[in-house]
């Protein structure tokens, strides 16, 4: 290991992993320390749906900023580093599966045709039905929305992190325990076995990023939320579309990956800590839900059920800038049910404050400094 680096991320996940590879593209020498493996969190066990129209709000534009970007770097991505992270385009099917669903779809078309890069269609049951016969009955229509992505957020993490190796990038499996401060300006880490000196440090720490608190002497409100997905056999012929439904109280996507499985996700369970414990509620309330939308999956086995946490924050939008009072300190996360989309977005912002101190892009109020006001 190197006893000195220009930047230290800490975190091996999507988030750490983008900003690394961004880092060391434009030529820093960086360290990223995982404490685990790459991609062995929320970050490898996402449903990997790459779609900013489905949320609105202050983080859409940066959300379909990274959607362009990922677009133009899966390609370069998975050449340098030598993964497939199983990339599929199809279209996504917001169903009415309730009569009062059926005005707000509707709208939805409009406001998704404004973005050049997406085109919107209502389709009625019937339409639906010559697409994807499978489908349930009882159905009302629904938002279709042209050429999403859905890719396996694993491989993706991994993709991302090797060529950011194959850029000079330096993965250590191991456990930061502190920020090492001089006239308030960051300039090492403290490791379990060591330390390590840089000039900036990067917090990547996902729904761990509280710990990172206790270093900064402020409070990074950051709580870990308990996502579940079950993954069944899949269906013959596969499905060709990413559909996804509100029944049940939840909702649910049913789509069918390129490891031929039909993945069901997912759940969303606050105040439950860092337990990551399949459990049983969950499996059944996912495939109630995708039987609701798919009769036939009833007699289809269950493969595998994952349970990981999303890093949210107080107001759902996501943390990322400066850490305020702290020179050299920088923090992405909160990044919800949004963090594999917003990978490019991040990588590029952060990389872009580490060297020139600003950026273009527009994240001037993500910064940690708003909850402090509160
Ligand atoms: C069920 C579910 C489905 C999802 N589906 C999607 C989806 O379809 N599309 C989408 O865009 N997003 C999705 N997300 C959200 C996405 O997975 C997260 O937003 C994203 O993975 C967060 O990435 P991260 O790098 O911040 O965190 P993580 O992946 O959790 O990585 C943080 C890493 O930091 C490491 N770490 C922590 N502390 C230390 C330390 N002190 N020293 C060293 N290492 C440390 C941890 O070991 C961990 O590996 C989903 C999330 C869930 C739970």
């Amino acid at each position: 290991m190197n006893s000195r680096r220009d930047v230290v991320v800490i975190g091996g996940g999507i988030i750490g992993s983008s900003i690394a590879y961004r880092l060391a593209s434009e030529g820093k020498s960086v360290t990223v320390f995982e404490r685990d493996s790459i991609g062995n969190n929320a970050s490898g066990y996402a449903l990997g749906l790459l779609n900013p129209t489905n949320e609105t709000g202050n983080i859409e534009s940066l959300n379909h900023l990274s959607f362009t970007m990922h677009k133009e770097m899966l390609g370069v991505i998975q050449e340098e580093s030598g993964v497939d992270a199983q990339v599929l385009t199809m279209p996504h099917l917001e169903l009415a599966l309730d009569e009062s669903e059926i005005p707000y779809l509707k709208s939805e078309v409009d406001r998704i045709n404004e973005f050049s890069e997406f085109k919107s269609t209502w389709l009625e049951p019937d339409e639906i039905r010559k697409i994807e016969p499978r489908i349930t009955d009882e159905l009302y229509g629904g938002t279709l929305v042209e050429d999403i992505i859905i890719l396996d957020s694993y491989k993706l993490t991994l993709a991302t992190a090797q060529a950011a190796e194959s850029h000079g990038v330096e993965v250590v499996l191991g456990e930061v325990t502190g920020i090492i401060y001089k006239n308030g300006r960051a300039v090492g880490v403290n490791l379990r076995d060591g330390q390590i000196d840089c000039d900036a440090v990067v917090l990547a720490l996902g729904p761990w990023s509280g710990t990172s608190s206790l270093w900064l002497d402020i409070d990074v409100p950051i709580v870990p939320q308990k996502g579940e997905i079950i993954r069944v056999e899949g269906l013959n012929p596969p499905l060709g579309v990413h559909f996804h439904g509100n029944t049940l109280g939840s909702s649910c996507s049913v789509v069918q990956k390129a490891d031929g499985a039909t993945w069901l996700a997912a759940t969303s369970k606050d105040g439950t800590g860092f337990d990551v414990t399949p459990s049983s509620e969950a499996s059944e309330s996912l495939s109630l839900r995708g039987m609701r939308m798919f009769p036939e999956l009833e007699s289809h086995q269950l493969l595998l059920h994952t349970a990981c946490m999303r890093p949210v924050t107080p107001d759902g939008d996501p943390i990322l800038g400066k850490v305020p009072g702290k020179d050299g300190v920088f923090i992405a996360t909160g990044t919800g049910g949004k963090g594999i989309l917003m990978g490019p977005v991040i990588g590029k912002a952060i990389a872009d404050l580490v060297m020139n101190g600003e950026t273009d892009l527009k994240i001037g109020q993500f910064g940690l400094a708003r909850f402090a006001a509160n």
